[in-house]
């Protein structure tokens, strides 16, 4: 059978593939016990692809990932390949796949599951049931503005300049992924900027506004950005989707994810415009790194790169059913008191990559049977 669900899965480097080993496990579970087909291929990325090819990504692994229906990535990066050129470094890899597929919206959810409510620099009560999406605008603002450089200056002092700039199609379309976001959730957005000091910021609030006329089934609400870093630690759960540009959204997004204990449970996704079928390109990936210091000592957590499986289910093929499946089975295991090292607590049973990928897949069974 032709399946319409075409995945290409990008492993990387380090802990990158041993995370995804799991995930592939969970998709082979979906395939066998829920009658879904998935075309799936696979290649290397990052540092593997430099060491094959002498580049971070090929053309032809970048017109497949344009192919694709989604990607599924791990991570990047290692001490190997730390001094070779910019444009060869395995975190290139990662720029072009962003840009060449326009990935503009970037989707970070911080959700505490309760085992490990207390697992948060904040108190229990303040983050437990926690369940928010941070929306960053991913494409454009300060990260990419025209003028950038260092000058020198007659007088021979230097002078840095970036350019924050965002145009009203740039912000409406972010906007809109978030609305429709809440929509699937508890149907509110906060729009972050500084309005109050940034002309950008003038223009993201009127935009934002002016798009949620398409949208009054949601609440709209506006925070300025140093403020809304300020709630996210003292009232994290008056959130629900927060919507925000390049630069606040690299920072809010961190902080969100503090919240709940390990950078290993975190998972994200990456969307591009939608064609007029309403398909999207997107790229799901855990957000940690490569973790040079425990690759291949089987300490990783899977579950950051099983929950990136799930948002792919749940975003690109509308399986929503089968993500909170698998986001019940995270669940079921971390209440049954197993942890990986980086979320071990005490009292609980220490086990490796595999062991938890195992033990997730017990409760898949369970759950489904
Ligand atoms: P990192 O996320 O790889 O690791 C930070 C710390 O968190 C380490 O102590 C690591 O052991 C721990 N950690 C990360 N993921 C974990 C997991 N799943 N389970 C248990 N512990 C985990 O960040 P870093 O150390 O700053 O960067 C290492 C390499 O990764 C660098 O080459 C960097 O450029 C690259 N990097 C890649 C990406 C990406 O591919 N998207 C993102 C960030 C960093």
């Amino acid at each position: 059978m032709a399946s319409n669900k075409k995945l290409l899965i990008l492993a990387g480097d380090g802990i990158g593939p041993e995370g995804i080993a799991q995930a592939r496990r969970v998709l082979e579970w979906m395939s066998k016990r829920r009658a879904v087909s998935f075309g799936v291929s696979e290649d290397l990325v990052g540092g593997a692809a430099f060491e094959a090819h002498g580049t971070p990504l090929t053309d032809k692994t970048m017109d497949a990932a344009m192919q694709a229906d989604a990607v599924l990535f791990g991570a990047v990066g290692g001490p190997k390949w730390d001094n070779v050129a910019r444009h060869l470094r395995p975190e290139a890899a990662l720029l072009r796949l962003r840009k060449d597929m326009d990935l503009f919206a970037n989707l970070r959810p911080a959700k505490v599951f309760p085992a490990l409510a207390g697992a948060s620099t904040l108190k229990e009560d303040i983050v437990s049931g926690l369940d928010i999406m941070i929306v960053r605008e991913l494409t454009s603002g300060v990260y990419f503005g025209k003028p950038r450089g260092i000058e020198k200056l007659p007088d021979g002092r230097r002078r840095g300049v970036d350019t924050q700039v965002y145009t009203s199609d740039e912000i409406e379309r972010v906007a809109r992924v978030s609305f429709e976001l809440a929509r699937k959730r508890q149907g509110k957005v906060c729009s972050s900027e500084k309005s109050n000091v940034m002309e950008s910021g003038v223009l993201w609030r009127q935009v934002v506004t002016e798009t949620h006329k398409h949208y009054p089934d949601v609440a709209l609400s506006h925070m300025l950005a140093d403020a809304c870093g300020m709630q996210l630690v003292r009232n994290p759960k008056q959130f629900d989707v927060i919507v925000t540009d390049n630069l606040f959204g690299d920072l809010l997004s961190d902080v969100a994810s503090m919240l709940t204990g390990s950078i290993g449970m975190l998972p994200s996704a990456s969307l591009g415009p939608a064609d007029p079928t309403g398909r999207r390109r997107a790229l799901y990936e855990p957000v940690h790194g490569s973790a040079p210091d425990i690759a291949g000592k089987g300490l990783a957590n899977p579950i950051a790169s099983i929950l990136s499986l799930a948002m792919m289910l749940r975003y690109s093929f509308d399986m929503g059913d089968d993500a909170d499946l698998v986001e019940a089975a995270v669940g079921k295991v971390l209440d049954g008191g197993l942890r990986t090292a980086d979320i071990m607590q005490p009292g609980k049973a220490k086990v490796s990559t595999s062991v938890m990928g195992d033990a997730i897949l017990k409760e898949l069974d369970k759950l489904a049977a």
